[in-house]
């Protein structure tokens, strides 16, 4: 089927009310769009969409889908865009035409098994619909017939990636004469001495065999023409590919091979199929354990057929698969065999797209164990993960849902913990994005990057949860040791830890006891009992790193404050400002001195009042000379004090103690405050975002609004004539 109307000619046939125009016109359009362009065999390329049309008419598939095959290169190749062809063709097409586009655009890489596999996946999820695959498989089988065009090295790469994944991928659709023809031309390009040999060899044997299927035909039919019946008996030998592939696999020679050939029954229906696997029988002594019942308990891929091998004419050993019309069309063109169009059907157009796939996921459901087949027939709708690519071509399976970060601690633990940044497809992307099937993924990384617990939010695989998860703790130990041994030697000296105190203290090792001194679990009254030392002088710990020290939300100490530290289980130690009210009212514990220094760039929150006369713009001349100083605003509080006097209170965030110095004289001078100070305790929580601070802050930009950048010098009811 090289030229169109013998395409229509065919879809006719099995499909009457096909809308043959369509097809036409699909074709006229992908001439002209192709015009000029021509094939490495210097044909014009209108021959190649033509051939993938032919191939999927002779699967019986139906009109989109030959449409598609004839406009499939027409999208990546030419001129023509996606919406031109919905425009001509409808969606239905056109959403075949960008399946087909996109898979053609992953290309294989490693020739590792495992990254095969998980490719073949890649590919279904992609793909969304069966006959975009089809419509792919079509195009490869294709190209693998016009091969010899290529360069060697382009030959033997494309051979290569037929064999690990279209082959398999035929297969798996159970279109095994696709698969076959893949193979056999691979084989064919990759081992081309080994391929000579065989195709001679098997040559010598063609004859003989030949004669046993006649003799076995005429015995077979004969027998079933006394009871009434008929049958059709045909010889196919196995194909090249699988008998180099058994050789291999077994390590036999040619000779070794019993089932070169598979004899095929057919017959009009199952009742049939027994009656003729017991003719063979009594005509042929059976093979013990070669009888399978695949009608009964077919195949995972819907596969149906009776197995059974015999000792032939001549004492050979023959392979006979009996089975019914229907059952051998579905054996050779698999998924492709449901696509029938029925007598009375409507209109190929009207048809849901995947009543097909629907009707052949009922009927696998009958089977016994529809397992794999079903699961990946019903493509990226059951497909629970995305494939994405490392910059080296390995395929990496994720959770759907899962951003780069998941990804990075896929690729190693340490290429998780030092990530700061990825490029998706080449562009700079953000820790929130979604991976998307195909996207290839590089990671970017800095020794001194750290996990930071925010990354939690961004990671879906449990995997790297759990790394990040790992990370804070074993820091946590080490800062816990670190501080242990810091509390040791500063409460004990020289004189240090003895066996004996270690016992005391029920400890069997010193790191151990430093950790938990360090965490805060022991009293350091207890230490200092148990090594029989009177406490002098506050202890003094200094160098902790930023990640287990954390400022109070009480009392919002800031970087220059005079401060305390004190452990509080799981969430490290927190500083608190000296004269924080919770430091008086837990004398007792275990206080301690710390040396508190923030990172570059680090802001911390802290309390301020504000007192002003109460005019209207007040709180928004306030927030903006705020913002002029450089801090942002993280939550407020307004009281109203008798009638003509506000209270405000703002949490505020700083760089440190001169900053918030810059802040309240900013504040000082807007006109109308009266009153400007610190306040340690405001009493926020940290929990920004209350109702009453959502209001506050439209008055906020209201009054911004009006005001614009010299607000401040305004008078306060310039604000609202603007506003009308
Ligand atoms: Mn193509």
């Amino acid at each position: 089927m090289s030229r169109i109307f013998e395409i229509t000619e065919r879809v006719a046939s099995y499909a009457p009310k096909a809308d043959l125009d369509l097809i036409n016109r699909a074709y006229v359009f992908a001439a002209n769009a192709h015009a000029g362009q021509t094939r490495q065999s210097n044909d014009p390329y209108i021959v190649h969409p033509l051939a993938v049309a032919g191939i999927l008419a002779s699967l019986n598939m139906d009109e989109a889908t030959i449409v598609t095959g004839l406009l499939h290169d027409t999208v990546e190749d030419t001129h023509v865009s996606l919406s031109d062809i919905e425009q001509h063709f409808g969606s239905d097409v056109a959403q075949l035409v960008d399946g087909v586009t996109k898979i053609g655009k992953i290309h294989f890489h490693s020739s590792e098994h495992k990254q095969a596999e998980n490719f073949r996946k890649m590919l279904m999820a992609t793909a969304k619909d069966v006959r975009v695959l089809i419509v792919k498989l079509a195009d490869r089988l294709h190209n693998m017939r016009t091969l010899g065009f290529m360069s060697e090295r382009k030959r033997e790469a494309i051979s290569t990636e037929t064999i690990q994944i279209y082959a398999p991928l035929a297969h798996r659709l159970g279109i095994h004469w696709v698969r076959q023809e893949m193979e056999d031309l691979a084989f064919a390009n990759l081992e081309k001495e080994a391929y000579k040999e065989l195709l001679l060899q098997l040559q010598d044997r063609l004859e003989g065999l030949n004669q046993i299927r006649e003799r076995l035909e005429v015995i077979i039919q004969e027998a079933l023409q006394r009871q009434g019946l008929n049958a059709q008996v045909q010889g196919r030998m196995k194909h090249l590919y699988s008998i180099y592939d058994k050789m291999q696999r077994k390590h036999v020679d040619f000779d070794e091979i019993f089932d070169l050939v598979a004899f095929r029954v057919i017959v009009d229906d199952i009742t049939t199929c027994y009656q003729t696997l017991g003719i063979i029988h009594s005509l042929y002594r059976p093979v013990p354990g070669r009888f399978k019942d695949y009608i009964a308990l077919p195949k995972p891929n819907g596969y149906q057929s009776l197995h059974t091998a015999v000792i032939g004419p001549e004492n050979f050993r023959i392979e006979v698969q009996i089975r019914t019309e229907t059952m051998h069309s579905y054996a050779e063109d698999g998924v492709a065999a449901h696509w029938i169009y029925k007598e009375g059907e409507s209109s190929p157009g009207e048809r849901d797209n995947f009543k097909w796939l629907k009707q052949l996921t009922e009927l696998l459901q009958e089977t016994e164990s529809p397992g794999e087949f079903l699961e990946n027939v019903r493509l990226d709708l059951f497909v629970q993960e995305v494939y994405v690519f490392s910059p080296d071509g390995d395929i990496f399976a994720l959770p759907r849902g899962a951003r780069p970060l998941d990804f990075a601690y896929a690729v190693h633990t340490d290429i998780g913990h030092h990530c700061i940044g990825v490029r998706i497809n080449g562009e700079m992307s953000d820790f929130s994005t979604r991976l998307h099937n195909g996207d290839q993924i590089e990671v970017m990384t800095s020794p001194d990057q750290m996990p930071s617990r925010q990354w939690l939010q961004y990671v879906k695989t449990p995997r790297a949860r759990q790394s990040i998860r790992q990370w804070f703790r074993r820091q946590e130990k080490e800062t816990s040791v670190r501080i242990g041994k810091q509390v040791l030697r500063d409460s004990l000296g020289k004189a240090g830890v003895s066996n004996q105190v270690l016992q005391r203290l029920n400890y069997d090792n010193m790191e151990s006891l430093q950790e938990h001194l360090g965490r805060g679990d022991i009293p350091i009254q207890k230490l200092l009992d148990a090594a029989d030392v009177d406490r002098s002088k506050p202890l003094n710990i200094r160098g902790i790193t930023r990640t287990l020290m954390r400022a109070a939300d009480c009392c919002h100490p800031i970087p220059g404050d005079p401060v305390l530290g004190i452990f509080s289980a799981g969430k490290g130690m927190i500083i608190h400002h000296r004269k924080c009210t919770n430091v008086a009212e837990r004398k007792g514990e275990n206080w301690l001195e710390v040396n508190w220094q923030a990172q570059p760039g680090e802001l911390f929150k802290t309390g301020i009042e504000v007192r002003s006369h109460n005019e209207r713009g007040m709180l928004a001349r306030v927030s903006n000379s705020i913002a002029d100083a450089n801090a942002s605003i993280d939550d407020l509080k307004l009281h109203q004090k008798g009638g003509s006097m506000t209270e405000m209170l703002f949490l505020i965030e700083v760089e440190d103690r001169k900053h918030l110095a810059d802040v309240l004289r900013t504040i000082r001078g807007v006109p109308g405050v009266t009153r400007v100070q610190r306040r340690n305790q405001v009493g926020f929580t940290g929990q920004a975002a209350s109702r009453g601070f959502a209001e506050t802050l439209r008055d906020f930009f209201v009054g911004r609004q009006q005001g614009q950048k010299k607000s401040a010098q305004k008078k306060p009811d310039q604000g609202k004539t603007r506003k009308n």
